[in-house]
């Protein structure tokens, strides 16, 4: 839906354009945009200091995150965006509370914890089990039910930092399915090495679902050095007895995605679609997830609104409840599937430099892709394949067929604060951040059909 007043001089210029939809601005002024961006703070700093410090964590469909749609509605208008508005959905929502590890024998001592995602309750007595040590989800799922039953299951892992982050998806297992192969066993819990890379005392929750008819069980996270703790202490021969307390509870709520559109001069074009995930886990303030991608992009967009006026819409979106599984994107490809895209993109992966650009736009898009690279090239960003890109609230449009566009961002630090109360503004590097929106403004400058000079005075 577009509130728009196109200028006659717009018309004009579209009218003298035989292709506008391929219009490619010169590499001069895309230039000029992203050195720009690189050489001075933009927004987006401001944007995730503001939205950290003034709403902080943003639980996916609580009160924080709903105060924090409000605080996006009225800082996006505030920047000068049209049509900024929150499209509501229902999801069940899971809340975190009190939550304590202890070895109670053969040396009685505390660790630290954290619940996952779905985790049922343990109630606020706990649970009192024997550990059933486990190196991988494989040697669980290939175990007796008997060495499981009745016990608490720990799982191990050995996640190591990657540039691409690649280690998360097969290091994330004991997370993501050690939980319904340990219910399935008959475990009464369950504890995993947190998904993680740093060697610091802060467990990493994350989200995981039971499937396949397991019934829920307490699913915790200890800290990396607590699960080395474990593991020695495993080692000594003795049975170890943990007693596990993970208190939540689940109801139903409501999330949102909030929307703002930069107008394009022809509304008729599909329109380019940028945007991050405002929802963050609980424990942090959600600093690196998400609020310095929706910085990214609505810093991008916003630079873009400053020079001048694109041929094409951008809309911004800044997904909710991303982080209990995609609700919010299944929302909006929900209300906007037959939408038509140029090309969309998300920045889910912290505010470290993009080191990398993969593409899948689709047949006939050379002469953009070629310009693409061409102006992220100075940034010291690699050209990656043309057939493959994503995003976490993207991929069921981009399943479907949308274009899409993927800024890799180097994943380095990323896992040794991601989900856990470190994830906080000071991780942040403004120098990394600039960089990031200046790519994300050459790629909206590339893609934007071709700018006019601004027809009326921007608010900055
Ligand atoms: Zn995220
Ligand atoms: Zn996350």
């Amino acid at each position: 839906m577009f509130k728009l007043t196109l200028p006659a001089a717009a018309f004009a210029l579209l009218a003298a354009s035989p292709t506008p939809a391929r219009q490619i601005p010169d590499p001069a002024s895309v230039a000029t945009l992203r050195d720009d961006a690189l050489a001075n703070d933009h927004y987006a700093w401001d944007l995730v200091e503001g939205l950290t410090t003034e709403v902080g964590q943003r639980l996916a469909g609580t009160e924080a995150e709903a105060r924090a749609r409000d605080w996006a509605v009225r800082n996006l208008k505030a920047l000068g965006f049209s049509n900024v508005h929150v499209e509501p959905f229902t999801m069940p929502v899971w809340t975190r509370g009190a939550e304590s590890a202890e070895v109670i024998a053969p040396y009685p001592q505390k660790m630290v914890v954290a619940a996952l995602g779905n985790s049922a309750s343990t109630g606020p007595s706990g649970i009192t089990g024997q550990i059933a040590y486990f190196a991988s989800v494989e040697t669980l799922a290939a175990a007796p039910d008997a060495t499981v039953r009745g016990k608490i299951v720990f799982i191990d892992h050995h996640m190591a930092p990657t540039q691409d982050g690649s280690g998360y998806g097969q290091f994330g297992a004991p997370r993501r399915q050690g939980p319904t192969i340990a219910s399935k066993k008959g475990a009464i819990g369950i504890v995993v090495r947190s998904i993680g890379t740093d060697h610091h005392r802060n467990p990493h929750t994350g989200v995981q679902d039971f499937a396949d008819g397991a019934t829920p069980i307490p699913a915790g996270a200890l800290t990396v050095p607590d699960s080395e703790q474990l593991i020695r202490i495993l080692t000594r021969g003795q049975p170890v007895t943990m007693h596990l307390t993970l208190v939540s509870e689940h109801h139903d709520g409501t999330s949102g995605n909030v929307v703002a559109d930069l107008p394009g001069r022809d509304p008729s074009l599909p329109m380019l679609l940028v945007g991050g995930h405002l929802d963050s886990w609980d424990q942090g303030t959600g600093a690196v997830d998400d609020g310095a991608g929706v910085a990214i992009a609505t810093a991008a967009a916003k630079r873009i609104m400053a020079a001048g006026h694109p041929l094409r819409t951008v809309r911004i979106v800044w997904f909710g409840a991303e982080e209990p599984g995609t609700f919010g994107a299944a929302a909006f490809a929900k209300a906007h599937g037959a939408d038509k895209f140029a090309a969309m993109a998300e920045s889910d992966f912290g505010a470290d430099r993009v080191w990398k650009v993969d593409t899948r736009l689709g047949a006939g898009r050379k002469v953009e892709e070629d310009a693409l690279f061409a102006a992220l090239a100075p940034l010291g960003i690699l050209k990656g394949v043309t057939d493959k890109a994503g995003g976490s609230d993207l991929d069921a449009l981009v399943d479907a067929g949308a274009p899409v566009i993927a800024l890799r961002q180097d994943g380095t630090r990323y896992f040794d604060w991601h989900h856990t109360p470190d994830d906080t503004l000071d991780k942040i590097d403004k120098d990394q951040l600039r960089q990031n929106v200046a790519a994300w403004t050459a790629m909206l400058a590339v893609l934007s059909g071709g700018m006019t000079e601004p027809k009326r005075p921007v608010r900055r």
